[in-house]
């Protein structure tokens, strides 16, 4: 938990199975008895990473709960795999999520090493052309597919999303008309998707095509029953998973700190792949940052990874 002058911060990391509807609903009432007030809030801004997020006045100060899939490794097997890392060089890979509504992108993130990979919407204003500009820079560009999240808050993954229940001929014909779209896509993760990567038989009908045009898929991991990793490496896709998000919380401090995780998570590990947004201030950061590596974290494109 990190504390600031009025605002108290709480991250919590859900296991498998986690109950969060009725984990927020506990949280109501129990500040409610203390005289308080939390309320749920929409996870839009963040493109629906958490599970839940919780905002509100408790006992003179001002809260936010956030309710998250990722879960740290236990100390015993992270100890391990450092003294594994320790012999060669850390890899890092960063994917920057939701660009596509606007040209801008293309201009703040030539700030950026071109190691730092892109993921365009299908679905936004200007999708087709901000694919084909940060191609020309010679960056990576995923295609970022939306897929249907957990709950109704929020605006939702919009316009030709995967969602649970379709025929799986139609999520194929919604998967290609997205790849349509971002040409030139190298490989592919989630937007949202709480709700549809922890459905086996969406995923498959996903991984079909993947396989098809021998992209990779990069699990954003919105929710800890994700299986999407899974089906892709079941259906012979290279696979990757997010580790950490960069902007859950969109202020220089936090964005900072989460980068040293992703960083100690490489060194830990050996490789790691951090997600965060095309930001403006997310861009400011990690171009003020990322010169400043270690000599032992080699920042890659995504698709190094695989390899
Ligand atoms: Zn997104």
């Amino acid at each position: 938990m990190e504390r600031g002058a009025s605002l108290s911060l709480v991250t919590v990391h859900a296991p498998r199975g986690f109950q969060t509807e009725r984990f927020v609903l506990d949280l109501e009432a129990r500040a409610h008895n203390l005289g308080g007030r939390l309320e749920p809030r929409p996870l839009m801004e963040k493109g629906g990473y958490g599970l839940a997020r919780l905002e509100g006045d408790v006992g003179g100060s001002h809260w936010r709960i956030l309710v998250l899939g990722e879960e740290p490794p236990p100390a015993g097997k992270r100890a391990e795999m450092e003294a594994r890392q320790r012999a060669s060089g850390a890899r890092l890979a960063i994917v920057l999520d939701d660009a596509g509504a606007s040209m801008e992108v293309v201009r703040e993130t030539e700030e950026l090493p071109t190691a730092v990979a892109v993921a365009v919407l299908p679905n936004a204003l200007r999708s087709a052309e901000v694919a084909r500009g940060l191609g020309a820079q010679g960056r990576e560009v995923l295609l970022h597919m939306p897929m249907e999240p957990l709950g109704t808050q929020g605006p939702g993954p919009g316009e030709g999303a995967v969602e649970v229940g379709l025929p799986a001929h139609e999520i194929r014909v919604r998967v290609e008309r997205a790849l349509g779209v971002v040409a030139g896509a190298r490989g592919m993760n989630n937007h949202m998707g709480s709700r549809a990567t922890a459905d086996a038989a969406a995923m498959r009908a996903v991984m079909s095509v993947l396989r098809e045009r021998g992209l990779y898929f990069l699990d954003s991991r919105t929710t800890p029953d994700s299986v999407a990793e899974q089906v892709a490496r079941e259906n012979g896709i290279p696979a990757l998973r997010r580790d950490v998000f960069l902007d859950v919380v969109s202020e220089p401090e936090a964005i900072r700190h989460a980068l040293e995780q992703a960083v100690a998570r490489a060194r830990a590990q050996g490789s790691a792949v951090a997600i965060g947004h095309v930001h403006p201030l997310t861009i400011e950061i990690l171009a003020h940052e990322l010169p400043k590596l270690g000599p032992d974290v080699r920042l890659v494109r995504p698709s190094q990874l695989l390899r």
